[in-house]
């Protein structure tokens, strides 16, 4: 469920009217909702109830300093991709003491920074770098506790791109060799071996891939549990989250109204198929959802510069990017694009939703049918709150977009669009061409 709604013509996050928001910091701009985040994190806890559950939001989805907040207050702990990553949380204000390090090329400096802000656990990716965390940790006269990342070579079947769980992946030690590696682990001075840990990949549309990843994981955590005392498991992220339609019918999605059977998946029966197993582990669970926390909370507001009629072919040219979102030039994703303003007396057109880069893969959507625009007026592009604004670039010499966060009918900008004085602060002519 999300808080995105018509009332009247106009789209409101919450009790906001978006073209308000548009209006008042310009366009391009996401917006994220309070209250979708909320009902997100909530239903993915409710799933697992009876387990001794810790949702730690992959911060990479979204690392905006007021919803990394925000998933604190509600008790969320946070899994890290990098020690940036971790600065953001603690420039947050939030505790990293409950979160997990994940990552195959942890640096020295970054595990250092870990250790010393007391971090739960490392997620580790290799046998070198259960080395060097063992040699940093003894430096530092510490003990690093540890969850081995181990890859259960099961397919996702998602996108080849965000596919992690199969050999052919850099991510984990392969199942086969994971019991040699917590041996080794367990002859290591200063490590504490704490857990085990497994990602197959993210936008996981159906429940098979985390039942056949937890059945193969199951034996292999029952006997560490034994041999080493482990005390939890780590399932990771990847539920996936619809993009089409997802404005369709109101607060709830179409699929929502979906018997069963026909739907996608769905925190609940996430939840009642990997519950039964994990009871029966008796281990503390860690989630690591990223995108299913944040997709559907968080739109693109872009406005509309010129309707061009090409040959057989138009064309809305926006002010928004394949820059501040680059989902659908690099995953071929689907967005749902909608107007902030509907207005159902006009005739619908059928066109291709470009930026303005000098890139043809520069597309938000082909072909789609949308109510005909002129110029100067809004769209949103929908589901862009994961992997959207923490992959925005600078190409073509634009800014990093602002961010708003939504509660309720209060509304902040909680990050401004970037200004050229910042985009271009660290560069400099050097002497040698003065
Ligand atoms: C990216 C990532 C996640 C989150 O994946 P989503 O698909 O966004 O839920 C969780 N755990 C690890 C280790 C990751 O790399």
């Amino acid at each position: 469920m999300h808080h995105f709604q018509y009332v009247g013509q106009n789209l409101h996050c919450e009790s906001v009217d978006l073209a308000e928001v548009a209006k008042l910091y310009g366009t391009p701009t996401y917006v994220y909702s309070a209250a979708t985040i909320a009902d997100n994190y909530k239903r993915i806890v409710a799933s697992m109830k009876g387990l001794d559950v810790r949702v730690c939001y992959a911060v990479k989805a979204n690392g905006n300093l007021a919803v990394l907040r925000y998933l604190s207050n509600l008790g969320s702990a946070f899994d890290f991709a990098s020690a940036g990553e971790m600065r953001r949380v603690v420039a947050a204000g939030a505790s990293v003491k409950q979160s997990v390090f994940a990552g195959v090329g942890k640096a020295e400096s970054e595990i250092r920074m870990a250790l010393e802000a007391g971090i739960y656990s490392f997620h580790v990716e290799s046998e070198p770098e259960l080395a060097r965390i063992n040699h940093v940790a003894g430096k530092l006269g510490v003990k690093a506790p540890i969850a081995i990342r181990v890859n259960p070579d099961v397919d996702a079947q998602t996108h080849a791109k965000i596919t992690t769980g199969t050999s052919a992946n850099k991510f984990g030690i392969p199942l086969r060799q994971a019991a040699a590696a917590y041996e080794a682990a367990s002859k290591y001075p200063n490590i504490t071996i704490l857990g085990i840990q497994s990602h197959i990949g993210s936008q996981i549309t159906s429940v098979g891939p985390f039942v056949e990843t937890l059945e193969k994981l199951a034996p292999l955590a029952a006997s560490l549990r034994e041999k080493h005392g482990i005390s939890y498991i780590s399932i990771g992220g990847g539920i996936g989250v619809v993009y089409k339609d997802a404005l369709a019918s109101g607060p709830f999605s179409w699929w929502e109204t979906q018997p069963e059977a026909r739907r996608p998946l769905t925190p609940e029966v996430y939840g009642a198929a990997l519950s039964p197993i994990l009871k029966q582990l008796g281990l503390k669970v860690l989630i690591e959802p990223g995108r299913s926390m944040v997709a559907n909370a968080g739109v693109l507001l872009t406005r509309v510069e010129y309707m061009k009629r090409g040959q057989g072919k138009n064309f809305l040219i926006v002010d928004a990017a394949m820059n501040d979102l680059v989902r659908p030039a690099m995953y071929d994703s689907y967005h749902e694009i909608v107007p902030l303003h509907r207005d159902t007396t006009r005739a619908a057109l059928v066109a291709d939703v470009v930026g303005p880069i000098c890139e043809s893969t520069d597309c938000f959507a082909k072909d789609r049918q949308i109510q005909a625009l002129g110029e100067g007026e809004y769209l949103a592009i929908m589901s862009a709150g994961a992997y959207g604004h923490v992959m925005a670039s600078r190409y073509n010499a634009r800014p990093i977009p602002a961010e708003v966060l939504v509660k309720d009918s209060a509304f902040e900008q909680v990050n401004a669009r970037e200004t050229f004085e910042q985009m271009i602060a660290n560069e400099k002519i050097p002497a040698f061409l003065k």
